[in-house]
């Protein structure tokens, strides 16, 4: 018998988790299922990729099929949030075969889409509801939703939720639910900020723990090159073009710090016949979602995304993870690299650290506790980066990049260059010098957090030009919303109070 059919889940599960040949349960699953068959709160430490959704999917699904309830209009039996897109719909995916014998509803809803079809949906009621926090409030203040009825509530990734700024989302949401509920909180880190906020939500929890906090994925093989900042783009061309024509990569995860960082490297890479992707918060999310399924599918063997963009998204067979920019929170690099090496895979990172960015390798060799390993620059390094081609560009795109760089030009006071080369990769690299700094003299050109919360704002309400073009500080911020309606909260009017917070 298995270790599901000991646990005494219902059959129609059991048929489920056969058909997708789940034979032995992952940790996170052996520890969790359990306890929440019982009923009780679980405080969770865990990644994405551990089998966290079937942990706390399958004693749901039981839970919620055992004790058959009428469906009320506009309400939901469970509610998973979760703090992307991506995520959102995956958990909704893989929720979805898991209920796949069952007479439970599933439902997804995230913003960048209309919200009318979604609204429409909730009319009658669902059984199981994933949602993005800022959808959730705009479907809430439509009216078209009310969470009095949740008898389960799942925060995912809560240490995210937090960096995306979602924190008084999440506290309006807490007041929103019911008093008597079972409740799950799932973080891949748990600083004492974090627990803190769990505890707004769970009683006498459970507590979970699959991997001790930020360690780094075990099986990852992690390498570090010592490159200036110009010659990244050429040195991740010739790398890549290596690996795919030695057939050593299969699928390749390249992280950079700001989306228009993301869409030059495309650029670069495209132009040197490299089949490339950008997945964004300025990408819209017909381009997302169509970026993930080339890149799944194997027809783009190279996605290149920012943090937000990539937390939690399951893709099997990503051999290689880059880090064309090194994260300066070190906790981004344990899950930037555990993107690599899932479900049993071995997997390889690459990071290029130029001078600027040593006090982030020094922050991440202090976290992970151990030292990565150098990978010197390939021979003839120089000569063949200048044998690179330049990459075609628009006039439009030329210019909006020249006045993204002007801007972190000003921003550093004008000060040119970091004394790094501007030379190297026959026109590909691109200077990041002329960051702004940080009080601890790090380059601050755009945070990974204000990074995050603008891609993943954005994000959420779908692809949003900014206002105020590119003429205000930080072209990549999110549009200032303005609520409809004389007072009455209309869609988004939550936000305001998000981004005030922030
Ligand atoms: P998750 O952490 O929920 O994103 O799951 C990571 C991957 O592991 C997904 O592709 C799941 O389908 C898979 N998975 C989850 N539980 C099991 C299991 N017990 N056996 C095999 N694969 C699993």
């Amino acid at each position: 018998m298995s270790f599901f059919a000991e646990l005494g889940l219902a059959e129609p599960i059991l048929r489920a988790l056969e058909a997708k040949g789940y034979n032995d349960p992952t940790p996170i699953q052996r520890q969790a299922i359990p306890a929440l068959l019982e009923g009780r709160d679980l405080l969770g430490i865990a990644q994405t990729g551990t089998g966290k959704t079937a942990a706390f999917a399958l004693p749901s699904l039981h839970r919620l099929a055992a004790n058959p309830i009428e469906r009320k209009p506009a309400s939901c039996r469970m509610l998973i949030l979760s703090p992307t897109r991506e995520l959102a719909a995956q958990i909704a995916d893989n929720i979805e075969g898991y209920a796949k014998y069952l007479k439970i509803s599933v439902a997804c809803v995230f913003g960048g889409v209309p919200i009318s079809k979604q609204a429409r949906r909730l009319v009658p009621g669902i059984d199981i509801l994933v949602a993005t926090p800022g959808r959730l409030l705009d479907l809430i203040d439509n009216r078209a939703l009310t969470l009095g009825r949740t008898e389960i509530f799942v925060l995912d990734e809560a240490d995210q939720m937090m960096d995306l700024g979602f924190i008084h989302a999440l506290k309006r949401v807490a007041n929103l639910l019911p008093k008597t509920r079972q409740s799950l909180f799932f973080s891949a880190t748990m600083p004492k900020a974090i627990e803190d906020l769990g505890k707004q939500f769970i009683v006498n929890p459970v507590r979970v723990e699959v991997a001790p906090n930020s360690t780094t994925a075990e099986r990852v093989e992690q390498y570090v090159t010592f490159v200036n900042q110009a010659e990244k783009q050429a040195l991740l061309t010739l790398r890549i073009r290596a690996l795919l024509e030695s057939k050593e990569m299969d699928r390749a995860l390249v992280f950079t710090r700001t989306k228009h960082g993301a869409d030059r490297v495309v650029r670069h890479l495209t132009s040197a016949g490299i089949e490339a992707r950008a997945i964004h918060g300025n990408k819209s999310q017909a381009q997302r979602t169509a970026a993930l399924d080339a890149f799944r599918q194997g027809s783009c063997p190279v996605l290149i995304a920012t943090d937000i963009a990539a937390r939690g998204i399951d893709v099997s067979g990503v051999s290689h993870v880059f880090n064309y920019e090194l994260p300066n929170v070190p906790e981004q690099y344990v899950h930037r690299i555990g993107r690599t090496a899932r479900a049993g895979a071995d997997g390889i990172a690459i990071s290029f650290c130029a001078p600027d960015e040593k006090p982030y390798l020094k922050d991440i060799e202090r976290l992970t506790r151990l030292k990565v390993d150098t990978m010197p620059l390939p021979e003839n390094f120089m000569a063949e980066a200048a044998k690179l081609p330049a990459p075609s560009r628009k006039p439009a795109e030329e210019e909006r990049d020249a006045r993204h760089d002007a801007r972190a030009q000003r921003g550093n006071g004008g000060r040119g260059g970091n004394g790094q080369s501007r030379g190297g990769g026959g026109g590909g690299g691109q200077s990041h010098g002329g960051r702004a700094q940080g009080r601890d003299g790090r380059p601050r050109d755009v945070s990974p957090r204000q990074e995050q919360r603008d891609g993943e704002r954005s994000n959420d309400r779908g692809p949003v030009r900014n206002p105020l073009g590119d003429a205000g500080a930080g072209g990549d911020k999110p549009r200032t919303f303005r609520p409809r309606g004389g007072g009455a909260p209309g869609v988004g009017a939550h936000r305001n109070k998000v981004r005030r917070a922030s």
